[in-house]
């Protein structure tokens, strides 16, 4: 028990508190979900939700003990289920996660982009009921904002939500929502305003995807994979209290959102890049040779140097943001788009590094980490479109960042 312990009395609090940590885990962190697991285990991608299946029955165990703890949202206040730890007590405890190399214990829209507008916008109610579920895992969420129409002009989105009285009739449709199959929920962009201009007209609603006249449609990507969707709404009737912020001022909240999510998306070039299994350098070694511990090609050596560099300078960038306070605000594009656009340089290198194999798809010839290389190369394309374009965040930081007048 951690008070007993004689060595914690003279220590600084945060020091307490990484030792508390490091006991919690050391305690809770079951064996498959860190480092050094053995590689026979069944690894999960765990999204949470009502219809979440885990071949690996330490997922769940681990997702439950984090979700009980409020450590997959530590910085949300204990009242909405969250940590409640400081941004101090926010790096210790993710030191000690990378220390173990602990399994990230849930992947979720709800965490990286709902619940941050819930805690600016949402009721107080709301905030009780859906905060808490996205921590735990227990309700899945998907983003309804692009549609067959509107997808960089988001404004100009046609999916009305009529006023019934009790309720809102929504009809319409969405595309490109990530694992719509998969979700419990939707929050989704509606018009509630026809007659207002196109920005004044929006309002932000969720949406359970049980409800009647909700159906979803998937859509094969390059990769071969199918995490999109077209999701229809079919006269289906939501209730009010459903409406986040005011009527017709759902624009405000979409771009806050957007921030969230660009932020997050940001992480993905860094992320990939430190720490991954799927290092630029290694796989040029094993492709290129490898001359006394060096990249043997002068050619792919100064490339990857460079490329090194940057990812570096990038990565204390973020984390200078981040420690500066890191609110989602315009700036999040700058990261974006670097952000994006880096990861898909880093697979390029990967992909050209790797010859032939580098478009290794299937057949005997080529091993598992080749094909899943492709994919993954695939897949980045879709990095600096997702969450709004390069050009997008180009027009955004001209705009929002540097103040230029647009046309
Ligand atoms: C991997 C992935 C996941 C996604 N997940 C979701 C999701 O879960 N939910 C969701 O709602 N949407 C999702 N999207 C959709 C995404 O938000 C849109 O694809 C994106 O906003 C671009 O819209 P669009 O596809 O309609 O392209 P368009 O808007 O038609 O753009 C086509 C081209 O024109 C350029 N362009 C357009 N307008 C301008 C301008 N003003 N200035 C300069 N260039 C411009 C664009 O940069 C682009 O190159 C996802 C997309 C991807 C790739």
């Amino acid at each position: 028990m951690i008070l007993n312990n004689p060595n914690i009395n003279n220590m600084s609090n945060l020091d307490k508190f990484r030792q508390e940590t490091k006991e919690w885990l050391d305690k809770n962190c079951p064996p498959s979900m860190r480092s050094g697991a053995d590689p026979k285990i069944p690894v999960d991608e765990v999204w949470g939700g009502r219809n979440a299946e885990y071949k690996n029955p330490e997922s769940k165990l681990w997702l439950d003990r984090m979700g009980e703890k409020g450590w997959t949202m530590p910085t949300v206040p204990k009242e909405y289920g969250g940590g409640g730890l400081t941004k101090e007590e926010v790096k210790v405890l993710n030191e000690e996660l990378f220390g173990i190399g602990a399994k990230q214990p849930l992947l979720s829209f709800g965490i990286w982009m709902l619940a941050p507008v819930l805690l600016e916008y949402g009721s107080e109610e709301q905030k009780k009921e859906h905060i808490p579920k996205i921590i735990k895992g227990e309700i899945r969420w998907c983003q309804g904002y692009s549609e067959p129409g509107s997808g960089s002009d988001l404004a100009s989105l046609a999916t009305k939500a009529e006023d019934i009285g009790e309720k809102f009739l929504v009809n319409g449709q969405k595309v490109w929502t990530s694992y719509a199959d998969k979700a419990d929920w939707i929050f989704a962009l509606v018009r509630t305003g026809p007659k207002e201009p196109k920005h004044d007209g929006i309002s932000f609603l969720l949406i359970d995807m049980a409800t009647k006249g909700v159906s979803t449609k998937p859509i094969t990507l390059i990769s071969g994979k199918s995490p999109f969707c077209e999701t229809f709404f079919d006269n289906v009737e939501v209730p009010k209290e459903n409406l986040i912020g005011e009527l017709n001022a759902g624009w405000t909240i979409a771009k806050k959102l957007l921030q969230h999510e660009r932020a997050f998306i940001s992480n993905f070039g860094l992320a990939a890049g430190m720490g991954s299994k799927r290092d630029v350098v290694s796989i040029a070694k094993k492709h290129l040779g490898e001359e006394n511990g060096k990249i043997k090609n002068n050619f792919y050596r100064s490339e990857i140097s460079s490329h090194k560099i940057k990812e570096h300078a990038f990565g204390l960038t973020l984390k200078r943001a981040g420690d500066e306070g890191g609110k989602a605000s315009a700036t999040a594009s700058m990261f974006k788009l670097y952000g994006t656009e880096h990861n898909k340089k880093r697979h390029e290198l990967m992909v050209a590094a790797s010859g032939i194999n580098g478009v290794a798809w299937d057949g005997d010839e080529f091993d598992d980490d080749d094909k899943n290389l492709t994919r993954a190369w695939l897949r980045t394309k879709g990095n600096s479109i997702e969450g709004g374009t390069s050009e997008v965040q180009l027009n955004v930081i001209s705009k929002r960042v540097l103040g230029l007048p647009s046309q």
